[in-house]
């Protein structure tokens, strides 16, 4: 078994995730069996309890483990299956090694970082590749090469190398090279410091990858080479992509950089065939047809927040060769300016999952003016929720409905507290989560879309639709169409005389991928397209 670890330096936010992810594309389509995982040095247990601000998106794996979003790309971009071994924050290692102690399972020791927290980690590493029966390991290391917090995972794969022996581990190191407007250049420096860093903790990086802005010139890459003491054919170009993140692995092929890890860690494998990813390009770079979609949510401003839920948008275009330009739309800006003012011309309108109360009265006018005027809707997790109190108070003319996450004393409580959810009070890891099967019903156009009767998809939430009303609904041309199989729980909602008013309580958005589109994002985006141009795809 082999291994690659990926490590990151100068700056955050390198898309580290997205090259890991790639290098994974590209050796999974040599023929290779590929696992990923991540490991996050922060304290939290799992990223369930922080804020989209500080963390963007929360991914939910099949085994209901709320994880770091580059497991979304991991997914994304290879078939790897995803467990909660695949994501390791420092809280987990942390609060394994305190559970040992007070188990007494290192009696008569004084329990240090280095070796219990560093075997915890490398723990880890062994148990994935346990596990996974992977051919190629590839892990990733968050945060920036120099970070206190991150140490412990350093030394630990350094000294995981040192055990595994050479030729079976490469280092790659992604890298920050600024384009520095003044002086006209590229500049080097700060890869050269950080891959000294590095070298300061014992791991010499066999590939740099180094992110840049323009094209990383000969006399560069033979500078950074000589600096940091790798063959000028290590230095790899990760330039930013034009059009779509799913260039990535293009690029790196393009530089070689599979060769090179194949040979590094004696992999006889032939060259990938791409032909499958580059057809997923073309019709990024230059679809037949296009669409303008409105994703109304209150993290708009933030490139995280709703990463997989515009991948997934991005998705169903590519399965209609249509390229979708998305719309953010900040539900506040419905509640000042009106529903008309900010969504008229949209092709479909998308309201995603959240929390809490700010918003809210804004995702209920935008799904108001899709049910009115005919525009798609697709609601996802709260998304459904909203269609469900839109409807209650303006079809069913249940003045106040609401849910009672946001006002506990509704006369119409339509969304309410899971039976389940009643007792818990603690707040980590305790919603209904992962995967859950779901029963369509037949004549459905969800049925029709997923061409199945029975779906699994993944859950993240507390709230559900009250069924003492289910009836009321139903008679007023509201359809459950999802339900879970003991038929307790509405899993997907749908309107009759609607084009496409789709909604589920899942999060199809976690199992979508660029050349597999989800149905319901290929069925919205082909609804969308053909309101505007009122003409079937
Ligand atoms: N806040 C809602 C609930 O807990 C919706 C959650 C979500 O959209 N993920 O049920």
């Amino acid at each position: 078994m082999k291994f690659i670890f990926v490590t990151g330096g100068v700056v955050s936010s390198l898309g580290k995730g997205l090259t890991a992810a790639s290098l994974g594309t590209l050796l999974e389509n040599r023929g290779l069996k590929v696992a990923l995982q991540k490991f996050d040095p922060y304290l939290n247990v799992d990223p369930g309890t922080m804020s989209p601000f500080q963390h963007g998106e929360v991914y939910v794996l099949d085994d209901g483990a709320e994880t770091d979003l580059d497991l979304g790309h991991y997914e994304r971009f290879t078939n790897c299956k995803l467990t909660r071994l695949n994501n390791l924050t420092s809280g987990q290692v942390y609060q394994n090694v305190l559970n040992n102690e007070r188990e007494g399972k290192y009696l008569g020791k004084t329990v240090q970082v280095i070796p219990h927290v560093t075997d915890e980690i490398k723990r880890r590493i062994h148990l994935l590749a346990e596990t996974s029966q992977a051919d190629v390991i590839i892990t990733e290391i968050g945060g920036t090469t120099g970070d206190i917090e991150g140490l412990p995972f350093l030394e630990a794969i350094r000294e995981f190398s040192l055990e595994a022996g050479a030729g079976n581990v490469v280092f790659v190191h992604v890298t920050y090279v600024p384009f520095i407007k003044a002086a006209g250049e590229l500049k080097t420096k700060p890869t050269q410091q950080s891959v000294a860093k590095l070298r300061e903790i014992g791991i010499a990086p066999h590939l740099i990858v180094c992110r840049c802005e323009k094209p990383l010139e000969k006399e560069l890459r033979q500078k950074i080479s000589m600096f940091c003491n790798v063959p000028v054919e290590a230095v790899i170009e990760e330039q930013d992509v034009e059009h779509s993140i799913y260039e990535v692995p293009l690029m790196l092929q393009r530089e070689r950089a599979d060769d090179l890890i194949c040979n590094l860690l004696h992999l006889d494998v032939p060259h990938p065939d791409m032909a499958h990813w580059q057809e997923v390009i073309r019709k990024l770079i230059a679809p037949q047809r296009r669409v303008r979609i409105g994703v109304v949510g209150k993290y708009i401003g933030l490139q995280d927040a709703y990463k997989s839920v515009y991948e997934a948008i991005t998705h169903g275009g590519v399965g209609n060769d249509c390229g979708v330009e998305i719309v953010r739309v900040d539900s506040e800006e419905i509640e000042k300016e009106g529903a008309e003012k900010v969504l008229r011309g949209l092709g479909g309108i998308l309201v995603p999952g959240g929390f809490g109360e700010r918003g809210i009265e804004g995702k209920i006018k935008a799904a108001k003016f899709a049910r009115e005027n005919k525009v798609p809707y697709l609601g996802l997790c709260l998304g459904m929720q909203i269609a469900t109190i839109e409807f209650a108070r303006h079809v069913l003319k249940l003045g106040k409905a609401h849910s009672t996450e946001f006002d506990p004393d509704t006369p119409h409580p339509v969304i309410a507290l899971l039976d389940a959810q009643k007792k818990v009070t603690k707040k980590g890891g305790t919603m209904r989560l992962g995967a859950q099967p779901c029963q369509l019903a037949v004549g459905s156009r969800a049925g029709q879309l997923y061409g199945s009767f029975v779906v699994n998809e993944r859950h993240r939430h507390r709230y559900e639709f009250n069924n003492a009303y289910r009836e009321r609904f139903e008679k007023a041309g509201f359809v459950c169409s999802g339900l879970s199989p003991d038929g307790k729980l509405v899993e997907v909602i749908e309107l009759k005389d609607h084009p496409f008013f789709v909604a589920s309580q899942f999060h199809p958005e976690f199992l979508s991928k660029p050349h597999q589109p989800h149905p319901l994002f290929k069925g919205f985006i082909a609804a969308a397209h053909q309101q505007i141009h009122k003409k079937p795809l």
